[in-house]
């Protein structure tokens, strides 16, 4: 799921002509102590996970049109070269083949396709290893993080290449923000699904200690939380209202002021619904059904 640079350009373009004014989540959210009326119709863009791309093709689109954004970080991936597992995984299955008794794979053979015929043993076709990425989600996300770990130490050879960084860094986060165009909510540290996790501890250091970090960075941090994949949880629920001001979700929809902050709804646009102006619409449309 992705958005061009054009596509985004279009997309501040044609929220200015339907009359919305571009401000921050934050002003948006604060409005009630601020004083200061809101527009009648505001839009807020958001971006979710903190992908380098976010510097590289959407600030430079968000200041050519002087809109603000809040980008939702993982912080324990910034500065880092990690990834989230499910790339990880796709690379993994679309340019090796996975050994058939290495016991560093029984985790992931029973997700496997089961091919057969000649040239049964290659590496998988995207799709197939979408699907495969589909079954894992089943287990608990560090469950798989360890998994690969493991893989990486016992076959090098399968270690993703340290050529890219696919997470933004810390002098571009602090560049974005400099002139207060981008701001940062919380999106967990790890990107752990929260209705997976077992454990209490480490729902709160998902939670509550992102926000932690977030304030150890010195950036523009802005209490606000966005759960990852949408997955919500009662506990999990309780502490991001008892610490965060709001929570982002994946639901589609407007947000009216006075509205519940922590089920906070958007639209989800990318090039595959929102590449024309015809299709943005259709998006923005079907989201008011
Ligand atoms: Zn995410």
């Amino acid at each position: 799921m992705v958005t061009s640079p054009q596509a985004l350009e279009n997309h501040i373009r044609f929220a200015r002509k339907l009359g919305a004014e571009p401000i921050h989540l934050n002003e948006w959210l604060n409005h009630d102590g601020q004083g200061r009326p809101l527009p009648r119709l505001a839009v807020a863009f958001t971006f979710d996970d903190g992908w380098q791309d976010n510097y590289q093709y959407a600030y430079p689109a968000l200041k050519a049109h002087n809109t603000p954004a809040t980008i939702f970080l993982v912080t324990r991936l910034i500065d880092t070269k990690k990834t989230f597992w499910p790339e990880q995984v796709l690379s993994l299955l679309t340019t090796h083949c996975i050994p058939e008794n290495a016991p560093a794979f029984d985790w992931l053979r029973p997700h496997l396709p089961t091919i057969t015929g000649p040239g049964a043993n290659r590496p998988l076709l995207l799709l197939e290893a979408d699907e495969v990425i589909a079954r894992l989600k089943s287990l608990e996300d560090a469950t798989i993080i360890d998994a690969l770990e493991k893989v990486y130490e016992s076959h090098p050879e399968f270690a993703p290449t340290p050529s890219g960084r696919s997470i933004l860094s810390s002098p571009e986060l602090t560049e974005m923000s400099r002139d207060g165009l981008v701001m940062y909510g919380a999106h967990t540290r790890h990107h752990y699904r929260l209705n997976r996790l077992k454990d209490e501890k480490t729902l709160k250091e998902e939670i509550v200690d992102c926000l932690d970090d977030l304030r150890h960075m010195g950036k523009s941090a802005t209490p606000v939380f966005c759960y990852p994949n949408g997955d919500i949880t009662g506990k999990g629920e309780h502490l991001v209202s008892s610490t965060y001001k709001a929570a982002c979700t994946t639901k589609t929809g407007w947000n009216h002021t006075g509205c519940n902050p922590y089920d906070l709804h958007r639209f989800n646009l990318h090039d595959g619904n929102s590449h024309s102006k015809r299709t943005l619409l259709a998006t923005i449309g079907r989201g008011l059904l």
